[in-house]
């Protein structure tokens, strides 16, 4: 009884699977197509601006530079210096499955880069422990565009649909290749792209908390779990699921090209910042929860 209930589910799963649209995180926003033509952008002042609001948000008694715990050791790698995009991991003693956690590709995607650093602010003073496996964080990607609420980059352009990107070319595409080269290194079992779903310039509702997924990517009982998890806890963000990431997403390019599993989380931005990050971070502590991390 219990397998055929979990049959349904998955035959469930995949006919939505299959009948999925684009993500909400498709195109970018009406409004943000010039870029900020009236600001100069350099890059040290964002790289200041960004500092300063993480320091802010830093618990008080808690620093960034905190010591980690015994068994959980911190690395710091900068991934490009001009674009201010570093990488944070986490490993501890004990072997365990590897997970890459990207926010902020989207800078004004705010709740996925805040969530992300809010974890990693966790691991580093040590409230939150790490049993086994090691996490990676990188966020936000976009640091001008989260700096200035903004999708896109100083040069207008979709990092989020520049992957795997150029070391030559455009700014955003040497932010994709500088992360996915990153990636592509430290070979994750799994990689979380934090994003937040638009709100439709017409004012309908935005497709709301929604996971996506590439094809076929042997992470399917996790995204059953994830899809079922408001059954059981009415406080877990309750989750659509959509297909078909586009071309150039991280999501897409890091399936084809690495051959790696990733889940694309988006939250409902009609939802206030807090909610949004909580929701965020609920999604991401299932994920881990679920390979015992
Ligand atoms: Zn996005």
């Amino acid at each position: 009884m219990k397998n055929n209930i979990y049959r349904i589910q998955k035959q469930l799963f995949f006919a939505v699977a299959a009948a999925a649209l684009l993500s909400g995180c498709t195109g970018p926003a009406k409004g943000e197509s010039a870029a900020a033509a009236d600001t100069v952008w350099f890059p040290a002042e964002a790289s200041t601006a960004f500092t300063e609001e993480a320091e802010t948000e830093t618990p008080a008694g808690a620093s960034a530079a905190a010591a980690p715990t015994e068994t959980v050791s911190r690395e710091d790698a900068l991934l490009s210096d001009t674009y201010d995009l570093t990488r944070v991991t986490f490993t501890a003693e004990a072997a365990g499955t590897s997970i890459y956690i990207v926010g902020g590709i989207h800078g004004n995607e705010t709740a996925g880069w805040k969530a992300a650093n809010a974890l990693a602010r966790e691991l580093s003073d040590g409230t939150r422990k790490l049993a086994r496996g090691k996490v990676s964080v990188a966020a936000p990607v976009n640091a001008w565009g989260a700096a200035h609420d903004k999708r896109t980059t100083y040069g207008n352009v979709d990092i989020n649909r520049s992957f795997p990107g150029d070391p030559a070319g455009n700014d955003g595409e040497q932010i994709a290749a500088a992360l996915f080269d990153d990636i592509r290194a430290q070979q994750p079992d799994l990689v979380l792209d934090l994003h937040e779903a638009l709100v439709h310039t017409d004012g309908s509702d935005s497709l709301g908390n929604s996971i996506i997924c590439g094809s076929d990517q042997g992470i399917e009982e996790l995204f059953l779990g994830l899809l079922t998890a408001s059954d059981r806890d009415p406080d877990f963000p309750k989750l659509n699921v959509f297909g078909s990431p586009p071309a150039g997403s991280i999501n897409r390019t890091a399936g084809d090209i690495l051959h790696l599993p990733v889940i694309t989380v988006e939250t409902r931005r009609e939802d206030d910042l807090e909610q949004r990050i909580y929701s965020q971070l609920r999604v991401i502590e299932y994920i881990l929860a679920w390979y015992g991390m």
